[in-house]
């Protein structure tokens, strides 16, 4: 039997046996493995920091929320928001599940393309929209979503020099009762601008309008928001009707589920709060079947939803390099995984578990990343057992937005695997390397 590691001595308040309002304190979840493979394995394998992505769970929870909507509404349509993982890999397992795309930049546009995504299967949304990314929309035949009058008459005058037709949704704002309103994006609903903007658009003679969007928010954690947010597009789908005698082929109702990860103040764990895909599926479905709209003239009811699609797909995992204490006492503990990866931790509380059985004193303890910045706190406040430098910990819940908006910033962007069907690890993302970043930059020649 080998010698027992050592341990720091720490004084702690006996709390045993104290229930609270959960019931008795939990043993510490470890996370030891993914997918069948050890967390140390892929790390001996892929390096630390390294984030992994669980195919398996990304279908999974696709076919969760296909079902509920299916279930409930004839004709559905999700399009994979680019932006929260536009990874190729993470996009090619929505696509193959039968996911349109939906982008927000010429660069989004071009990666669906080159994807394999057909222009048509394309939702082009965003306030930036160059007259080469409409051309480039036009030519591909992608739905485009205005988001403004200035590009309203500038797709106009861009279907004029091409002379081609575009197909167009507007983009609404609206009161959901989710505040504040994101107003920012879109014509309003309430105010009559979007009923204007619909006009122009029917006036428009290259412009064929085929739906109507809205994304009320993100992390929206009320179904009901969805309900009131389909009925207004609902009231603007037969509007268009009356006056024009023409029906739209879609109703877009965004993304904006929240996930299960945990808000920053908030009292009730993520996994508590967060709707199911049936909530939300319920909600909207309610509010079109039963609105005005004949049920042989139901539009298709696109979804784009992000985050709660991918998020539970990923982990990151990273290493212990210190124990310190503060000056006031507290536990402090620097690992190799920085908020230039975590994006998402300015927002959650990112679940942190230990990859083995540890030490049962738990401490409050605040985590550290490893940049030379007072910011990078990966959790502020966490019960989190004695751990030791070298231990592998977990980071859960980083499939969302991580990946696509980490920052290099004084180490290099890790390694990203996939694990496959049959339970492989696949390199998806190399680690930056110096050369890879000096490859931008440009010396001057003296
Ligand atoms: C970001 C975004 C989405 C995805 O939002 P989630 O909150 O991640 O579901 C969908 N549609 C539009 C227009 C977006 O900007």
């Amino acid at each position: 039997m080998s010698k027992l590691k050592y341990e720091k001595p720490v004084i702690s308040k006996i709390t045993a046996g104290v229930p609270n309002k959960f019931g008795m304190p939990a043993k510490q979840r470890i996370i030891s493995e993914i997918d069948g493979i050890p967390v140390p394995k892929l790390m001996e394998d892929f390096g630390s920091p390294v984030f992994v992505i669980s195919e398996q769970t990304i279908r999974d929870t696709y076919a969760e929320a296909k079902r509920a909507f299916e279930t409930r509404y004839p004709k559905v349509q999700f399009a994979w928001s680019y932006k929260t993982n536009y990874l190729d890999a993470v996009c090619n397992v929505f696509h193959d599940e039968g996911s349109w795309a939906e982008v927000v930049s010429g660069f989004e546009f071009q990666k669906a393309l080159s994807n394999g995504v057909s222009g048509s299967n394309i939702i082009f949304n965003g306030p930036e929209k160059s007259e080469e990314d409409l051309t480039l929309a036009i030519n591909h035949n992608a739905c485009i979503h205005i988001d403004h009058f200035d590009e309203l008459y500038l797709l106009i005058e861009t279907t004029r020099k091409l002379n081609k037709k575009a197909r167009v949704a507007i983009r609404v704002n609206l009161d959901a009762g989710i505040y504040p309103i994101w107003d920012r994006f879109g014509f309003n609903y309430e105010n009559g601008e979007a009923w204007n903007a619909i006009n122009r658009i029917m006036l428009a003679e290259n412009l064929e309008m085929i739906g109507l969007h809205t994304h009320i928010g993100t992390y929206i954690m009320v179904a009901s928001a969805y309900a009131v947010a389909a009925t207004k597009l609902s009231n603007l789908y037969m509007a268009i009707y009356r006056k024009f005698d023409h029906w739209l082929k879609y109703i877009d109702l965004g993304g904006g589920f929240a996930s299960k990860n945990t808000l920053k103040g908030a009292y009730m764990p993520g996994s508590e709060t967060c709707p199911s895909f049936d909530e939300y599926a319920e909600a909207i479905s309610n509010a079109i079947i039963s609105s005005e709209i004949p049920h042989e003239n139901l539009p298709v009811l696109f979804m784009e939803t992000g985050r709660a699609l991918v998020d539970d797909a990923g982990y990151l995992l990273t290493t212990v390099l210190a124990n310190k204490r503060s000056t006031q006492g507290r536990r402090t503990m620097v690992i190799d995984a920085g908020v230039n990866l975590l994006f998402t931790t300015f927002w959650y509380n990112l679940g942190v578990f230990p990859s083995k059985e540890v030490s049962t004193h738990v401490e409050e303890s605040t985590i550290y990343g490893p940049l030379c910045m007072n910011i990078d706190v990966i959790r502020d406040a966490i019960n989190f057992p004695q751990s030791k430098v070298g231990d592998q910990l977990v980071i859960e819940r980083v499939g969302a937005y991580n990946m696509t908006q980490w920052m290099q910033f004084i180490t290099f962007r890790p390694n990203v695997v996939m694990i496959d069907l049959e339970g492989k690890a696949h390199v998806i993302r190399r680690k930056e390397n110096l050369d890879s970043l000096q490859s931008f930059e440009v010396a001057i020649k003296k």
